[in-house]
Formats: C-alpha cells, structure tokens, sequence
C-alpha cells in the first residue's frame, strides 16, 4: 500500500487514481502530522510525501519517520517542485528514498515506485540475511575477517572481535598475535604471513589467552576470497571458538587413557607409551625392564573388607608406587621429561612400571628394593593395619622380548612363577637372571658380615719415582677373602657397598686400616711411604668424612703427609663449591689429594684449578695404548703439560711393560705404578718387596727396534 500525502486536494486523487489503475492499493493524507499517525495505523509499503505543506513540511515529516526504528528503512518519496535543487538536497538529507519532481508524470510514476519498492525488498531482505547470518555467527561464537594484505588491519566481524576481546572492528597483525599463547604463535604467524604472500590456505587451532586472563581455544581458517586484476587478493577466513569441544575432548581422551579409581595411566596408554619407549630405547640400543606388580591376596582382602576398602587400598597403593618412582634417580632424564609416567594401573590388582634406561641388572633391584621398602608400613583400612605384599614379574627388553605384547606377555608369567614361589617376591622372565639377581643379594648379605668376620683386606701396589727409581708410595687396594675361599675383587663389591650404604662403615675401615699399617712399616723400620687410599663419590658426600680421616690419623699417630686420597672426577664435577671446601680441609689437615683415572671423565683445565690438587693419575686406558699409536701419545703429552702446569705431580697406572715405562720416562711423568715393577701384594710381602728393592731393579728401556715398539715420534 501506498501513502499519498499532499495538501492539495488535487494532487492527491490524481495520483491515488494513477496509482491504483497500476494495481496499487493507496491511501492518503492530508497533513504531515496525519501522514504520522496513518502510517503507524497502515503500516503502508511506501510513503509519497509533498514538500511543501501547511504545519511540518515534508522533510519534518520524513526525519521523524527516520528516526522511528519502524520506519527507518521505509521507503519515502519526496514530491519537489521542479528545478528546486535545494529542496532535493535537502529530502536527501532528510533521508528520503528518492524524490519526483512536480507536476507528476502520472503515466511514469507506477513504474517508478514499483522499481523502488523491488529495491527496497531486496535490501530489506539483505538486512535480515547479514541479522541472521551475525545472529547465527554470534551462536556459534564464529567470526569472520577480512585482510587486504598490504593494509595494516584485519577487519573483523563483531563476533570475531568479541571472541578476542576487541572493541574495534579491526585488529593489527601485531595485536592478533599478542592474543595468541607463546607456544602457539610462530605457527598462526607463519600460516599467516604464508597466506599473505603466498596465498595459501591455512586452518588450525591454537589457543588464544585474553587481557583478563581467559583462555579459549579456537579454530581458525583463511584463504584467498579474491583476486583483482593487479594481482592483489583479499584474505577472508573465520576463527571459531572451539574450546568446549576441546575441554570435551580431552575429557574424553582422559576418561579412555586414564584409570578412573587412582588417575594412574591405563592399559591403553600403558601400552601406547611402552610402544613408544620401545622404539626409543631401539634407536638408542638401550635396554628396558617391565615389571608386572600383583598384590597378594587382594582378593580375600577385598571379601573380607568389602569393595570400597579393596578401592582405597588399590588408591593407596598406587600413592605410594607413584611417590617412589618419582625418585627413581636412574631413570634417563630425557625419557622421564617426555613421559612423567611410569607406573601404570592394567586393570584389577594388577599394577605395571616400566623403567627406561636399565644397565645392568643392579638398576633393576634397586627399584626392587625399593618397592618393597614402600610395602614394609601397613595400610589402614578403616581402623585396621593391614599388612599387604606383591608379586613382582620382570622382563626385560629387548632379551624377553621385542613388543610390548611379547614383554607383557613374559612379565606376567614371571609374576606368576613369582606367586608361585609363595608370593611377596620377584621372578624374571629370564632364569639366568633369577641366579644372578640372587647372586648379588647373596653377595650383598654376605659383605654385611664381612666387616664383623674380618674378611677384608688391604692389598698395596708400589709406586715408582722415575727419576730416582725410588719407590716413596703405594696404593691400597681392597680386597674380600670371602669365608676364606673366593678373594673377590672390589669393582663386584664396590658398587653393592655404595648402593647398600655399606661404604661409610667400609670406607672409615679403610682408611682407618692403612693408617695403622702405615704406622706399624714405619715403626718396623722401613723407609716412610705415601700410602693412597681410593675414596668413593658416596664417602665424599657425608659430612663426617673430614672428621673420620681426622680421627684416624690422630688415634694412628700417622703423620698427614703420609695419607693420600684418590677421588675421581665425578665428585669435582657435583657440587663444586663443597667439594671445595671438603678438599681444602683435607689440605689444610696435610693429607694430599690425587685425582685418579683421570681422562675417563670430562674435567677441563680451567676446572680443574680450582681444586687444591696434589697428583693426578693418568688413566690406565691411556698408559696402555701407549705403543699402539700416536693419539696415545699426544694425548698422555698433554695430561703431563697440563698437571705440571698446574703444578701437579703425575702417576701413570696400569705400566705393564718396558716400552710403556720408556715412553712416560721420555715424557715426563713423576712416577709409574702398574704390573711390570709389581701387582698389588698383601701386607708382608708387599714389606718384603719393599726391602729387596733397588732402583736399578727399574726395567730399562728396551733395545731399538726390538719387541713390537713403533718408530720414535718425533717431537712436536
Ligand atoms: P683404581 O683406583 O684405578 O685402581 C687401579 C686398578 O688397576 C686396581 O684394580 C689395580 O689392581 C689395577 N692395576 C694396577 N696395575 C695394573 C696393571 O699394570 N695392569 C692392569 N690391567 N691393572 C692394573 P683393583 O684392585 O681391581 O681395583 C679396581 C678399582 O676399585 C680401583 O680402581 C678403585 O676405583 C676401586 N677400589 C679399590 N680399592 C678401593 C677402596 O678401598 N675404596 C674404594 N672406594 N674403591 C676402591
Ligand atoms: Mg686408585
Ligand atoms: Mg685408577
């Protein structure tokens, strides 16, 4: 319907008249105040609106239907009189559709509104799509933008700036990425700048972190919309905020990989992450070990105490198990960043570790060791304490097995070969390592009793000054006559020492030991003698060790400068400032200190300065590549450049024929020890040795070109 509004009486049925021979149906006004209240009674299509009128004229009439929200897009036709270009400004300022100049072209004029009207259901039609199209953005938190690459701002729709928390509609490339989280951004930023200059596509998610703290997770995609003909595109693309799917997700993915009852991993991921820890260990041909844990009769704990005291225990246990692997201080560190996990709960009373990384089958019982330390203390179920036990199988990769289902396989019929021996006890899959592990806990008991039966001794190798031939100290070395049959060396016994904190006691032995025999070849009459003593890592770290050296020299009478330790380069390389200062302790006591193997480990020169050292002793590896080639050389050349920079004196170990002795008397080195002047000997004919010998008994050096010695090097 059409709204004909004019003064004159005239003009009005002329046009209604016109009007409705076209098809329209009309109505009219006569007043700009009429015009007003009748277009809120018809609600008419389109309103013709005279100019000029008695009271509001026609352009009052039209800002009013303006300003109304339910006339804003209705479509108003001013009448102007012809040739007035003010007044068809000023209707265009009004907000008029458009306007017809009078007289009216009766005959044009039908045609005129019908185009007019066509147009304005399209845009009305367009309004309502774009309302709908940012109402079902807004309801899907998506938003759209648009960048013209080379311009400095994104434009974004109003949702997109909402979801990053904008108030403008455009966004700088620099800001956008400042929303994005740190570990997100290179990636939007080189998808970014790849579909700019390059024009691809991109679509990922990342996470973005807003002003006040939130995070929300979104999906966003862009690619070219449009090419112009100067080769420049435009970029449009979408963000969607994704993050309640995602939060679904990994609900999901925790709900299917994790054990619900103790949040320990599952089967599921059990077995993905052993999958994974299999090909690792594989490219770095390391060995793994798979233990399979059952508590014992849990299920007579679980008739008696009902289910939910059998869940809290299963809970309980897997506190503990967690609280210990965590200090599992062998585990490769770069595998345990990559998986904090190592304990898994399969299902039932079935518990299962992996340890990365194994050595040697020590490794393993030291974590045996452990758990069953965690299952000394009782569990309080209700008011109870219950005493619970396990049975542990252990397969080992990649001997037992090279998949995880073989590995599982075997660790569980070692578990159950483990209940079968009456539970609270471990099996292996392999037979052989039952013996050995057994082997070394035997061991391990017996070296308790060992102190008490006095099975240890000292033996003493002599170390030779080259210059004089004199021979002025010996190393100690210890030994164990087991129950007076097997003399067992102490790289087997050592490291069970250290890892059963045996060492403290066997140390302070030691030393306490070759003080007093020091003292007593003294008091016998022969020649003094610096007697060394070998000091391990774990002996260095207790804090009574300076007290224990302290006292053994006191109650021996053995004068300081006749004790010499030798510690290795591991305990220079931990805890430097307290290495420091043990060592300058030791020094200001007046006992020296060498630094043994040295070349094994990886201290540097200007490390090493640091350390009030005495000696260092070549590493026997070196010594005994000497006459096989040059590398040898040139490297025990420089070890001596530098102690005796350093102002060090320098032992060459492991001297086992003439040609090595020539070799280190040409280079320098202060004193030799090894087997061609002597292997260790016990105490008496170590005093024997000592008084038959002659410094011209010193082998010399062999005939040129005799025996298999190279040709001589010459100096570089
Ligand atoms: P180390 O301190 O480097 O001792 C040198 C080792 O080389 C000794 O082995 C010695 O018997 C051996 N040896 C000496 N001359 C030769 C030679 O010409 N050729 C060859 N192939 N070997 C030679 P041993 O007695 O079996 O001791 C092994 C390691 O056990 C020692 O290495 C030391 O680290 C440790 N150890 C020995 N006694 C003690 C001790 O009382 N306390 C501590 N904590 N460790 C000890
Ligand atoms: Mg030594
Ligand atoms: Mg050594």
């Amino acid at each position: 319907m059409i709204l004909v509004t004019d003064d004159e009486k005239f003009t009005r049925t002329a046009v209604r008249e016109a009007l409705e021979a076209f098809g329209f149906a009309t109505a009219e006004a006569e007043t700009g105040p009429q015009a007003m209240a009748r277009v809120e009674q018809l609600h008419p299509d389109l309103v013709l609106l005279d100019v000029v009128m008695p009271g509001d004229d026609g352009f009052t009439v039209c800002r009013a239907l303006r300003e109304q929200t339910t006339t804003r897009d209705l479509p108003i036709v001013m009448m102007t009189a012809s040739q007035d270009d003010e007044s068809i400004h000023q209707a265009f300022l009004a907000g008029a559709t458009d306007f017809i100049t009078k007289p009216v072209d009766l005959t044009l004029l039908g045609y005129r509104l019908r185009y007019l009207l066509r147009a304005s259901g399209d845009l009305a039609s367009m309004r309502d799509s774009q309302r709908q199209l940012s109402e079902s953005q807004r309801l899907a938190q998506l938003g759209s933008w648009e960048w013209q690459p080379g311009s400095r701002e994104i434009r974004f729709s109003p949702e997109c700036a909402r979801l990053f928390a904008i108030d403008e509609q455009t966004i700088t490339e620099n800001l956008l990425l400042s929303r994005v989280v740190p570990e997100d951004r290179s990636r939007l930023a080189e998808a970014l700048s790849a579909a700019r200059d390059e024009g691809t596509a991109f679509s990922l998610d990342h996470w973005i972190r807003l002003p006040d703290g939130t995070l929300r997770y979104l999906h966003s995609q862009g690619q070219v919309a449009s090419v112009s003909n100067a080769g420049q595109f435009v970029l449009t693309g979408t963000c969607q905020d994704v993050t309640e799917r995602r939060r679904v997700e990994e609900k999901i993915h925790h709900l299917a990989h994790y054990d619900p009852l103790t949040g320990l991993p599952n089967r599921l991921l059990f077995n993905e992450q052993l999958a994974y820890i299999i090909a690792y260990a594989r490219r770095r041909r390391h060995q793994l070990a798979l233990l399979f844990l059952d508590i014992d009769r849990f299920k007579a704990i679980n008739d008696s105490f009902g289910h939910r005291t059998g869940d809290d225990l299963l809970r309980r246990v897997a506190e503990r198990l967690k609280m210990t692997l965590r200090k599992t201080d062998f585990v490769a560190r770069q595998v345990r960043d990559e998986f904090p996990q190592t304990v898994a709960r399969l299902g039932g009373d079935e518990f299962s570790i992996w340890l990365p990384d194994i050595h040697e089958i020590q490794d393993v019982l030291k974590v045996l060791r452990r758990l069953k330390e965690i299952f000394r203390e009782p569990f309080l179920l209700g008011d109870q304490e219950v005493f619970v036990s396990t049975s542990i199988g252990i397969a080992l990769y990649p001997q037992d097995g090279a998949d995880v289902e073989t590995l599982l396989k075997n660790a569980d019929t070692a578990m159950h070969h483990a209940k079968n021996e009456g539970r609270d006890t471990y099996r292996f899959y392999a037979g052989a390592m039952n013996s050995a592990a057994r082997r070394l806990l035997t061991m391990e008991a017996n070296l308790h009793r060992a102190l008490e039966r006095e099975e240890l001794i000292l033996h003493f190798q002599p170390q030779i000054e080259l210059a004089s031939g004199r021979i002025c100290g010996a190393e100690t070395l210890l030994r164990w006559h087991h129950q007076g049959k097997d003399l067992i060396m102490p790289n087997e016994f050592i490291p069970l020492a250290e890892e059963s904190g045996l060492i403290d006691r066997l140390g302070e032995w030691t030393i306490r030991s070759a003080c007093e025999q020091a003292r007593r070849w003294q008091e016998e009459g022969l020649a003094p003698l610096q007697l060394s003593v070998n000091l391990s890592s774990r002996q260095f770290w207790k804090e009574h060790l300076t007290a224990s050296v302290a006292r053994s020299l006191a109650q021996t009478g053995l004068e300081p400068r006749w004790l010499h330790l030798e510690i290795t380069e591991s305990i220079l390389m931990q805890n430097r400032a307290g290495t420091i200062a043990t060592l300058q302790f030791l020094k200001e006591l007046g006992v020296g200190i060498a630094l043994d193997d040295f070349g094994t480990g990886y201290s540097s020169l200007s490390y090493l300065k640091q350390f009030p050292l005495d000696g260092l002793k070549i590493d026997q590896s070196f010594v005994h590549d000497l006459h096989h080639g040059r590398q040898s050389i040139l490297i025990v050349r420089a070890i001596i450049a530098l102690a005796h920079g350093l102002g060090l004196r320098v032992i060459a170990e492991g001297v086992e024929n003439p040609q090595q002795l020539d070799r280190l008397r040409r280079e320098g080195c202060d004193l030799v020890q090894g087997f061609l002047i002597s292997r260790p000997l016990p105490a008496a004919e170590f005093a024997d040795f000592l008084r038959n010998w002659q410094p011209e008994m010193l082998p010399s050096p062999p005939p040129r070109g005799a025996l298999d010695s190279p040709a001589p090097l010459s100096p570089i």
